[in-house]
């Protein structure tokens, strides 16, 4: 049994539901109960919270949250192999966990769901940028969701929380950062994991902003960073000739030097430079 909360370790749990790690599911599982309260700890109180979480797999995170004193979690999972562990857990936390078997990718948890909500997950990384990007661009702002604390390679993790000038800064830093408050809370070794990956892991924690942190429309903002980055060794004027012939006069008047790379400019020249555009 373990302590925190009456259930067997997490290794009796795996060898008793047969639950070998399947890579193309991105399995790669916490076994660690300390770890992963750790993680559970990182988006604050959780009490009254409701919390998603995408992935439980074997349950160790899902433990974590019930037992740091999440309000509920709803936990989405594509391996029907991991529900008959997860519905033990569920048994040991009676009315706090909800699973829906399935892919995260199609299924709307809201309606599962009272706020404030904060999402929680060890992601698989086949979907973990995707799922990142869709909930960082919802129709409206604020979103759904107060915090996102996500395990990701730790590379992708750099990629969001990069500064201009920063090798990995690009489009997902931009799009993070304009309306979340986004740093790296742990870094992992892969020897934290079971199978451990290949890489290390890095935890990033968002925080949604009430309002974003400059004044743009979100989609023109997102056309012009992705045209920027989409060749980023190119001279502004050069990389988004393609959206305006007069692109060098917006630059301009955005305050940016048309010989600037995209890897140079701040978030806040960005947002002017997607005004210029919204102005035209
Ligand atoms: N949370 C567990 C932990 O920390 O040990 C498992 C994390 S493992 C990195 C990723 C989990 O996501 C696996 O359980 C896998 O089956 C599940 N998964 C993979 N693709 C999924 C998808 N599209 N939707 C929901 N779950 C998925």
């Amino acid at each position: 049994m373990s302590g925190i909360d009456g259930l067997p370790p997490l290794r009796e749990v795996i060898a008793e539901h047969g639950l070998r790690a399947k890579k193309a599911l991105g399995q790669n599982f916490l076994l660690d109960l300390n770890l992963t309260a750790r993680i559970a700890r990182i988006p604050g109180d959780l009490s009254g919270m409701d919390v998603i979480e995408v992935g439980p797999g074997p349950g160790g995170l899902t433990r974590g949250l019930l037992a740091e004193g999440a309000r509920k979690v709803l936990a989405i999972e594509k391996d029907s192999r991991c529900l008959p562990a997860l519905a033990q857990i569920s048994e040991a936390y009676p009315n706090r966990l909800e699973v829906i078997e399935g892919d995260a990718l199609e299924i709307d948890p809201l309606a599962h769901l009272t706020p404030p909500i904060a999402i929680c997950a060890n992601l698989p990384y086949n979907v973990g940028t995707e799922l990142l990007i869709r909930w960082l661009t919802p129709k409206d702002w604020p979103p759904f969701w107060s915090s996102l604390t996500l395990m990701f390679q730790k590379e992708v993790a750099q990629r969001i929380t990069a500064a201009p000038g920063d090798k990995a800064y690009g489009r997902l830093a931009v799009l993070a950062q304009w309306r979340a408050e986004a740093h790296i809370a742990l870094t992992l070794p892969p020897e934290a994991f079971s199978p451990p990956p290949k890489v290390h892991s890095a935890v990033v924690h968002l925080t949604a902003l009430p309002e974003p942190r400059f004044p743009a429309d979100a989609k023109i903002l997102e056309r012009v960073v992705a045209a920027g980055f989409n060749q980023r060794r190119k001279m502004l004027r050069a990389a988004l000739k393609g959206l305006t012939p007069d692109i060098e006069d917006r630059l301009i008047a955005a305050g940016i030097k048309p010989t600037e790379r995209a890897e140079q400019v701040p978030l806040e020249a960005f947002c002017a430079l997607a005004r210029q555009f919204e102005k035209a």
